[in-house]
């Protein structure tokens, strides 16, 4: 069995996990998290079952629970969302991820210089309903594959300028940019990349594992955008079997080949422990030794908000 590596929980979503533990230690239950903090339910029937309550808009929230502490999720809201919460007073904590947050102020520059936006993401992921949401309606533009770059029209004489989703495939991106930069050579690209380090690195270490082995299984839930990428990666780069899964329960046994070699990573929001659930249960029908494949290694780590690092006076 190989183990790519870097593979599970990136420093966004260890920030906003540690960000909702926190807040339920220092304020007590309930708290609130508007969406899925991260896209993994393990991990939010976890925080559920310490007190979190999860919703999909503070409306959801009853008046009686206005003042109890509010958590916005690591993929960002547009700008309506903080701006409710402070119409109705409340006390929120936001769990975007710095990440998201460096390509939402980068829209707020090309936006201030007078440039068109294009948005390179899948549409109504979070994070793009999030970055699209930081202007208004119309400033930003989504492009989700390369028929839309080819087919893009400006909507007036302004220079274009482009910025992404952070969780996309590195491929595919780069082959929407380039028939961008074809077709309009001035576009203005961003400094560095917005696909971040974490993605980056998790697609790499699943290029040099998926031409070794037979089958790949990526530990993710669906909705997690990052996730699916990896599945998709590890059959581009010759893995003639990838599978997304949850968690042990939910292999599919009968799908997989003959197998002598097996890959195993885990999107950007999988704890580990889904990871090891995962190889306990091959462990169970096959003979299995395990062997680490590392392409990068990672020291990113992101800083609480400060009212969640000030010391508790009491
Ligand atoms: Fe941040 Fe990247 Fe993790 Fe998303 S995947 S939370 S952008 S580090």
């Amino acid at each position: 069995m190989l183990l790519c590596a870097p593979r599970g929980f990136c420093a966004g979503v260890d920030r906003a996990v540690q960000i909702v533990e926190l807040a339920l230690e220092r304020y007590g239950a309930p708290v609130y998290v508007r969406h899925e903090i991260v896209h993994n339910k393990f991990v939010v029937e976890g925080l559920r079952t310490k007190g979190a309550v999860f919703i999909e808009e503070l409306t959801e929230i009853p008046e009686a629970d206005v003042e109890r502490p509010v958590v916005f999720s690591a993929h960002g809201v547009p700008k309506s969302v903080p701006a409710a919460a402070q119409a109705r007073n409340m006390f929120y904590l936001d769990a975007t991820c710095p990440l998201v947050s460096k390509v939402h102020k980068e829209a707020e520059i090309h936006h201030r210089r007078g440039r068109e936006i294009i948005l390179i993401g899948h549409a109504g992921h979070p994070e793009v309903i999030g970055t699209m949401g930081q202007l208004p309606e119309g400033a930003v533009r989504l492009v989700e594959t390369v028929a839309d770059a080819r087919a893009y029209e400006p909507t007036g004489d302004r220079p274009l300028a482009w910025i992404t989703q952070t969780t996309l495939s590195v491929d595919d991106t780069k082959e929407i940019v380039d028939t961008l930069t074809e077709r309009f050579p001035d576009i203005v690209a961003p400094h560095k990349d917005d696909i971040c380090y974490a993605t980056t690195n998790r697609q790499e270490a699943v290029k040099a594992v998926a031409p070794k082995v037979d089958a790949m299984v990526v530990v993710g839930a669906p909705n997690s955008s990052n996730s699916q990428r990896l599945r998709e990666v590890a059959e581009r780069a010759g893995c003639p079997t990838a599978i997304l899964v949850q968690r042990a329960a939910d292999i599919p046994w009968d799908a997989l080949p003959a197998l002598s070699r097996l890959g195993i990573t885990a999107g950007a929001s999988a704890p580990e422990v889904l990871v090891e659930e995962i190889i306990g249960a091959f462990a169970d029908r096959y003979r299995v030794t395990v062997e680490t494949v590392r392409t990068a290694d990672e020291t990113v780590a992101f800083n609480l908000p400060r009212v969640l690092r000030e010391p508790v006076v009491s």
